[in-house]
């Protein structure tokens, strides 16, 4: 008897354990998944796309450029399976290939692959925005700063890890984050949002740069709630210690930035945006599939409110892409009926395989081509008037 009671208790116990799970998933406002086993995924509640008319023969005023980190065309493919065939990145016709390799190293790392991507130019993994002999080199967002234009980045990490670092800051070494987060303060960016306040006002130099941006005049938060609340910019939110939770447990917080980012940058001498779906990374390195797949779909459902912002804008390129593929994914099988798939990773660090380039808007015929990551830059700078 006592024995029965035991297992039945364990029993219980277990069937609570495992009903908290499944309650602690649907937090998700995107899906609710199977994570039992990393290398399967069934959506069992896809999203609706948009479709959107591309505006063609006017003048490029603004620019969005989101970067997938570690976003390959295998992981794009089984985010299309998972979600019935569909993603907003079909709405893009002109597509591209760029080749991602740094100056030492035939696979990158995101501050080399960022470096050429913001400045043109390759360099040495683990260098930020600057050449392999450490001279600094214009990014982008520098550069349509200097052309009067406002600039931002929204991303899931820490708004100083590489990706976006390299937008803002230049040194030797990404591990260098407190100085980077100091030259990002000063670099004159209107709209930043992430994670990573540690790195602003816990340092271990004893500085609170959060305090330096509030009187310089930033807006400055630390929720999602008080970053919506803001009229005006210039605003620094960063919404996490460290890097922003996963997908999953972060909701909506990546659309909501950007949608807030494109109403705040939104001016008469036009806006560079950078917004990096930075945790797509995370996913390949676990070779978790679940993981990559719910970071591709808050990626992607990003991409579709920027481009119907973009369609009634008119002058405002998208460009998608990511730094470099991570995991060496292969999609093995499973069914788009059943929105279900099984992959395997071939390893744990990133690889070296070209990445598409996805293009919308004005000029977006001028991204057709295969050419080197440092060309992709290229073709945007030249866009900056
Ligand atoms: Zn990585």
């Amino acid at each position: 008897m006592k024995r029965t009671l035991v297992i039945i208790a364990f029993i219980f116990g277990f069937t609570v354990m495992s009903f908290s799970q499944v309650v602690d998933r649907d937090r998700s406002k995107y899906a609710v998944n199977n994570f039992a086993e990393d290398d399967k995924y069934t959506m069992l509640e896809p999203y609706e796309t948009v479709s959107v008319e591309e505006p063609h023969g006017r003048k490029v005023k603004n620019i969005i450029f989101m970067i997938g980190d570690g976003m390959g065309l295998e992981q794009i493919s089984a985010a299309w399976v998972c979600n019935g065939g569909k993603l907003n990145l079909d709405n893009f016709t002109n597509v591209g290939i760029q080749r991602t390799y740094s100056a030492n190293k035939l696979v990158t790392d995101s501050a080399a692959a960022g470096t050429a991507l913001a400045t043109g130019h390759k360099t040495n993994n683990g260098m930020v925005a600057m050449t392999p002999d450490s001279v600094a080199v214009k990014s982008l967002a520098e550069e349509a700063m200097e052309k009067g234009k406002r600039a931002g980045a929204a991303v899931t990490c820490r708004v100083n890890d590489a990706t976006p670092a390299v937008f803002f800051s230049h040194s030797a070494t990404r591990k260098s984050q407190e100085d980077i987060v100091e030259q990002m303060a000063g670099s004159g960016v209107y709209f930043l949002s992430g994670g990573g306040y540690k790195f602003w006002r816990n340092r271990e130099d004893g500085k609170d740069i959060t305090e330096q941006v509030k009187a310089k005049g930033y807006t400055y938060v630390e929720t999602k709630e008080d970053l919506m609340a803001v009229e005006e910019g210039p605003v620094v939110a960063l919404m996490d210690s460290h890097e922003l939770q996963p997908a999953l447990d972060r909701g909506d917080i990546l659309p909501a930035s950007v949608e807030k980012a494109l109403q705040l940058l939104d001016n008469k001498k036009g806006f560079f945006l950078m917004v990096e779906g930075s945790c797509i990374d995370d996913g390949g390195h676990d070779n978790k599939a679940g993981k990559t797949m719910e970071e591709i779909f808050d990626f992607d459902r990003t991409i579709g409110l920027v481009l119907e912002w973009a369609a009634k804008d008119g002058e405002t390129l998208v460009i998608v892409t990511g730094d470099h593929a991570t995991g060496g994914m292969t999609l093995l099988s499973g069914s788009l009926d059943d929105k279900r798939i099984r992959v395997n990773y071939s390893t744990t660090g990133h690889n070296g395989i070209a990445l598409p380039v996805f293009a919308w808007g004005p000029h977006s015929e001028d991204f057709i081509g295969v050419y080197e990551n440092t060309e992709l830059s290229d073709k945007i700078r030249a866009l900056i008037k």
